[in-house]
C-alpha cells in the first residue's frame, strides 16, 4: 500500500502550515510527482544556498490511495465529492468495518491531518489541493469566496476560477475551511493542465512555490524565475478571473459523450453543440468558455461553462 505522507518540511521557525494533496483523483498523479520534486527541491536548497530561510511547516499528502494503486478517479464514489458535513459526520459514526473505499480514505485523511494540525497549532493554516483535467489548454485555480484564497490564487499567475463551489458539492474547498479548522484557515485547487503531460508536473511545482512565496513561508529572492514564467507563459491569453455560469451533470445511465477538441478556456457561441447524450445534443445555454470538458469515462461533471470577469 503507497504511503499517506508524501513529505514533510518542518523549520523550527514558526509560521503557516501548508498541506498540499496529491492524487484526490487517483488518476491524476502529476501533483504527487510535483510534491516529490518539491521535497527534494527543500531539502537541497540549504546546502545551495546558504542564505535559504524557510519558515512554517509544509506537509504533501496523497489523497485517493486505493484508487492511485489502480490509477483510476475512484474506486466506489469521486472522493472529491464526498466532503460535505453530513457525510464526514456519517464516516465519523460509523464502524472502520462498514465503511467503504473512500469513506475509509476521508478517516484516514482527517485522522492524520488533525494529528498534524493539533501538534503544529499553527497561526494560519493553509490547504493547497492539486489537480489535472482530461482536456488540454489552460491552467487555472479555483477560489473559494474567501478573498483571501482569492489572492492566492492570483498570485499563482494563472486564471482564477470564482464561484465553482456553488456547481459542485463536496469538494476539498467545502470542507477544509475555517468551520471545520480553528486556525485561520484558507483553502484552494490548482489544476495544472492534462493528466499525462510532463509540464503539468513541473507547473504544480510553480504553483506551490508562489502559494510558499505568497504566505511568506519562502522569500521572494530565494525563488527562481522560471516557475513565474513557466505559470504566466501558460496562462498567456487566458482570462485572469473567471466566474461560473453552469455544470452539466452527468445522471448514472446517461450516455455522455463530449464532441472531441474542446480545450479548457475554449470560447463557445451559445446553442453550440457541446455534447450528445441519451437525449440528443447537448448546447451550450450561452456564449462563454468550457472549463473541464470531460474525455474519460468516470466522472459526473460532463463540462463547465464560465465567462471571463474582470472583477477580483
Ligand atoms: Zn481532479
Amino acid at each position: 500500500m503507497l504511503q499517506r505522507l508524501i513529505g514533510e518540511y518542518i523549520n523550527p521557525r514558526r509560521g503557516p502550515m501548508l498541506i498540499c494533496f496529491g492524487g484526490m483523483h487517483g488518476n491524476e498523479t502529476a501533483g504527487i510527482e510535483a510534491l516529490e520534486n518539491l521535497f527534494q527541491l527543500l531539502n537541497n536548497e540549504p546546502k545551495v544556498n546558504p542564505h535559504f530561510r524557510f519558515t512554517g511547516q509544509m506537509m504533501g499528502i496523497r489523497g485517493n490511495l486505493r484508487a492511485l494503486e489502480k490509477l483510476k478517479r475512484f474506486v466506489q464514489k469521486d472522493l472529491n465529492r464526498q466532503w460535505t458535513n453530513d457525510n464526514v459526520n456519517r464516516i465519523q459514526h460509523t464502524p472502520t468495518h462498514l465503511l467503504s473505499y473512500e469513506d475509509l480514505e476521508i478517516k484516514e485523511i482527517l485522522d492524520l491531518i488533525r494529528h498534524k494540525v493539533h501538534t503544529y497549532k499553527p497561526e494560519r493554516l493553509v490547504f493547497l489541493d492539486l489537480h489535472t483535467t482530461t482536456a488540454y489548454g489552460g491552467i487555472f485555480s479555483v477560489a473559494t469566496d474567501d478573498t483571501e484564497s482569492i489572492r492566492l490564487g492570483v498570485e499563482m499567475h494563472a486564471p482564477v476560477i470564482k464561484g465553482l463551489l456553488k456547481g459542485v458539492s463536496g469538494t476539498t474547498l467545502h470542507y477544509f475551511s475555517k468551520e471545520h479548522f480553528h486556525y485561520n484557515t484558507v483553502a484552494i485547487t490548482f489544476e495544472s493542465g492534462q493528466h499525462n503531460e510532463q509540464l503539468s508536473v513541473n507547473r504544480a511545482v510553480a504553483a506551490i512555490i508562489n502559494c510558499m512565496r505568497s504566505l511568506g513561508m519562502v522569500m521572494a529572492e530565494d525563488v527562481e524565475n522560471r516557475h513565474d514564467k513557466l505559470l504566466i507563459d501558460y496562462s498567456k491569453g487566458l482570462p485572469k478571473v473567471a466566474e461560473f455560469i453552469m455544470r452539466h451533470t452527468i445522471k448514472p445511465g446517461d450516455t455522455f459523450t463530449m464532441v472531441p477538441g474542446y480545450d479548457n478556456f475554449q470560447e463557445v457561441k451559445k446553442g453550440e453543440i457541446l455534447a450528445h447524450d441519451q437525449n440528443g445534443p447537448i448546447r451550450a445555454v450561452c456564449d462563454g468558455r468550457v472549463l473541464m470538458p470531460l474525455y474519460q469515462k468516470q466522472g459526473e461533471d460532463g463540462f463547465f461553462l464560465i465567462r471571463a470577469s474582470d472583477k477580483l
